[in-house]
């Protein structure tokens, strides 16, 4: 069977291609192919015949399949991806001041189940590969032509709950020789798996963290995110503060604003409460309404008067910009459409 060099580290590749009794500095070379977009061997000009030939027989690059793309009059991509046992997972393309951003999936599917989430609808179906979601970002650069600064982990899927791939894609695109993006501009996102929020802080205290939060207590933060039955409140606070003092970076806390069921002012109050004196950042969210799940997001007018008693809290917060709402952007929405078809 033919090895997949898109799920290759560098090292891995080394071995590979020592393996093919080929000069070490080769994987380098395949390596450097690989995230400029090269999908297939004839397109690596600077190995020899003979070697692109060895490759053919040898090895492949297999990558995802763009199914659709959806773009929104303010620049926002949406991609639905197709994977090799045609599986369907999202990203979205983002243009800010500061740089091109992408929002990548780390699972087909979610296990954790969130009441307003549409990725959770059809449970989990497996894992990605780590060159599987590099590739979301490798296809979005061929696709655009655009340069990609900044990654955040986002999309469909718990990448707490896929930890290993997870990092090996973070060390495959901060590679200086994959897509050489600072561990500084990557941000991960988990719904608060404890003890792999320790260890990322060991093994990546520079890559961003955030929170999906989404509730101020037990109660209603149980009635929304099943995993909060797991991972309570107050040890997930705990454990923020610490990744906090570990890093010394400031953590960001999503919160998806649900009409009558986190936005009230005793919620916002506890809310306050709850961070108060960490170094973090709330972003707000006005929920995107998901048909299946019968909730509401809050008015955006809502939406800022609870940044304001925030801010006059001493937390800093934002109310997310909605990008690509035309499009059916919100997480899992694209897939799951999809997935009705
Ligand atoms: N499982 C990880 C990574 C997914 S991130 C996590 O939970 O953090 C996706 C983010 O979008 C999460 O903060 C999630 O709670 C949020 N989200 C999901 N559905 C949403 C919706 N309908 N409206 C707004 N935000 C939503």
């Amino acid at each position: 069977m033919k090895v997949n060099l898109m799920d290759m580290s560098l090292a891995e590749l080394a071995e590979f291609v020592e393996e093919a009794g080929e000069k070490p500095f080769r994987a380098k070379q395949i390596f450097q192919w690989i995230y400029r977009g090269a999908a297939g061997f004839d397109e690596m000009t600077d190995l020899s015949k003979a070697l692109r030939a060895k490759l053919e027989e040898r090895a492949e690059i297999k990558c995802l399949d763009i199914e659709t793309v959806q773009t929104s009059s303010d620049g926002t991509g949406k991609y639905l991806f197709r994977t090799h046992d045609g599986n369907f997972i999202e990203s979205v393309f983002m243009k800010y001041k500061y740089g091109n951003s992408v929002c990548i999936s780390s699972q087909a599917g979610c296990a954790m189940g969130c009441s307003f989430c549409a990725s959770g609808i059809g449970g989990l179906v497996r894992d990605l590969t780590a060159g599987e979601m590099a590739d979301q970002i490798i296809s979005i650069e061929r696709d655009t032509g655009e340069k990609i600064s900044h990654i955040v982990v986002m999309g469909t899927g718990e990448p707490f709950n896929n930890y290993g791939a997870l990092t090996k894609f973070l060390d495959m695109v901060h590679a200086e020789e994959g897509l050489n993006i600072g561990l500084r501009n990557i941000t991960v996102s988990t719904c608060g798996i404890i003890p792999v929020m320790e260890q990322f802080a060991d093994d990546y205290p520079q890559v961003n963290l955030a929170i999906s939060l989404h509730a101020p207590n037990d109660e209603i933060r149980n009635e929304i995110m099943p995993v909060s039955r797991k991972f309570p409140l107050n040890e997930l606070i705990a454990a923020c503060r610490e990744h906090v003092d570990k890093t010394g970076r400031r953590i960001t806390f999503e919160y998806a604003l649900i009409r009558g069921v986190n936005d009230s002012d005793d919620a916002i109050r506890q809310l306050a409460n709850l961070l108060r004196g960490m170094i973090c950042h709330v972003n707000l969210i006005p929920l995107n309404d998901v048909k299946e799940s019968g909730l509401r997001g809050s008015s955006r007018l809502r939406a800022g008067e609870i940044a304001e008693f925030l801010e006059g809290r001493g937390i800093p917060c934002t109310v997310r910009r909605e990008l690509g709402s035309d499009i059916d952007a919100a997480c899992g929405q694209l897939r799951l459409n999809r997935m009705k078809d």
